[in-house]
């Protein structure tokens, strides 16, 4: 992660600048002696980044450096109390919570070497002359930030195997993607692939440098590079099979992309210089952050590391506008779903029986069912695919506009009764959209074999809410009958 000027506010705060350093030494059970792979990880001030170090009868290896002073001492401590040599450090990537610990490893260390591919190493200066400006790491770290910058003394070439305290290690480049040069280094002998932030486990994958093209291509090359069960030890959090993470990650990237490219594709979301307006910028963070939920934001936030990706892969789309191939799908399509942008975003809700055939006797207390819901653009916006999760059932919605035909058909499956029904209509008045199935022909039958009908009606509510009907018809479509509403009652993400 390289900082942002978002993040310099959360420092601020005392809470997090209290924040207590995890700094321990794990020991995987499956990784048997005479070699073990121990881990120190930061606190949120520097995004929690792991120094993953390897140890043998002969020696330390050190994957990273750490950035935090204090954390580094710590990390030093526990290095000294093996009583063995810190043969070297790797650095993968040129981002200061990987090397900025390097000038104190280097005073307590003096014959390590550290290790680095010239892509990285050459790298490192400017990162660290921007950590020095103002709203720059040290500005946000003050004396936790070491000023001085230690280089990489033994620089290798992409490809090379060094043979360090016992064991094998292999360095790989993997060019622009997460920084500006990010390098791996595999260990043989454990099967180990040490990637820097190359890989993300559990993590927000961050585009914010503008190479989410390059990081979509570089990630599935990993797999052909290292095939077989290796584990991936990323530089944030916890390790995981690298075929799991590479495809976890290049899921977040292709999410990235394919969002900020329906918004360019869109006219109504371009000035007329070409550049994102700021709705489309807005609705393009709250896409992102919603995508983000649920994964961990390095201490910033979904809504922070949202802003970064978005700011840097609509200037990296914006950049390449030329070669960015965005398909092309037709104009009125966009136009077709643009009256359902309302229904975009990450919601809680509450789904309500509306049985109107209940005895109106009892103070009516609905058996209300909470439900969280997700509707996002796929496929580069021509469509919207939503999910309603509740407990004890799922449901996935896709809407779509057919311009020939100039309706609206949304797909709807759950997994309680496991039909793909389809719904078919058109925009009320009001801007809500009524849709059913009588057209398509989708019924299910009730207990007595009676064809039972099924209407939709997505309809936006103040403020910045909306609302689902479901209403139901035993006369194939003649009289409906409200059996449910859902009602978004929190916008989950702003
Ligand atoms: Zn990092």
């Amino acid at each position: 992660m390289r900082i942002h000027p978002l993040v310099h506010a959360l420092h601020a705060l005392p809470l997090l600048l209290g924040a207590t350093t995890t700094l321990g030494a794990q020991s995987p059970a499956s990784v048997a002696p005479p070699a073990q792979i121990h881990v120190a990880t930061g606190d949120a001030r520097s995004y929690f980044t792991n120094a993953w170090w390897i140890e043998t009868a002969e020696g330390l290896v050190l994957i990273d450096a750490m950035c935090l002073r204090s954390d580094v001492d710590r990390l030093i401590a526990t290095l000294r109390k093996t009583g063995k040599p810190l043969a070297a450090v790797f650095i993968t990537h040129p981002h200061a919570d990987h090397f900025g610990g390097l000038t104190q490893l280097k005073e307590a260390f003096p014959k390590a070497r550290i290790i680095a591919t010239s892509a990285t190493a050459g790298a490192m200066q400017g990162v660290h002359d921007q950590a020095l400006q103002p709203g720059g790491w040290l500005a946000a770290l003050g004396a936790e930030y070491e000023r001085r910058l230690q280089r990489p003394d033994s620089l290798v070439a992409s490809g090379s195997t060094l043979r360090i305290a016992g064991l094998t290690y292999t360095v790989r480049d993997y060019g622009p993607a997460e920084a500006e040069n990010n390098s791996v280094v595999y260990l043989h002998e454990l099967s180990a692939l040490f990637t820097g932030d190359l890989t993300v486990a559990g993590g927000a994958y961050f585009i914010g440098e503008q190479h989410s093209r390059l990081a979509q291509l570089a990630l599935p090359k990993l797999l052909v590079d290292f095939p077989g069960a290796v584990t991936s030890y990323s530089g944030h959090f916890a390790p995981m099979p690298l075929a799991a993470v590479v495809q976890e990650n290049t899921e977040q990237v292709r999410f990235f992309r394919l969002a900020a490219a329906a918004e360019f594709a869109d006219s109504s979301s371009l000035t007329p210089s070409g550049v994102l307006n700021a709705a489309a910028m807005r609705r393009l963070t709250r896409t992102y952050a919603a995508f983000l939920r649920g994964r961990n934001t390095y201490g910033m936030g979904a809504v922070a590391v949202a802003q970064m990706n978005a700011s840097g892969v609509v200037a990296e789309m914006r950049d390449a506008a030329a070669q960015v191939r965005v398909r092309p799908i037709h104009q009125q399509v966009r136009a077709g779903l643009r009256p359902l942008r309302y229904l975009l975003g990450r919601w809680r809700g509450t789904q309500f029986a509306a049985d109107t055939s209940a005895t109106a006797t009892t103070a009516s207390a609905p058996r209300a069912l909470d439900i969280i819901s997700e509707f996002v653009p796929v496929l580069g916006g021509a469509a919207y695919e939503g999910r309603m999760t509740a407990s004890g059932y799922r449901f996935v919605l896709t809407l779509s506009y057919d311009v020939a035909q100039q309706r609206y058909r949304v797909a709807a499956l759950d997994d309680v009764s496991g039909l793909l029904d389809i719904f078919e209509g058109i925009l009320g008045d009001d801007g809500s959209l009524v849709v059913d199935n009588v057209r398509p022909g989708t019924f299910y039958a009730n207990p007595s074999g009676v064809r039972v009908h099924t209407r939709l009606t997505f309809a936006p509510a103040a403020p910045d809410l909306f609302r689902l009907d479901v209403a139901e018809s035993v006369d194939g479509g003649t009289t409906w009958r409200t059996v449910t509403q859902y009602q978004a009652s929190q916008r989950l993400v702003p």
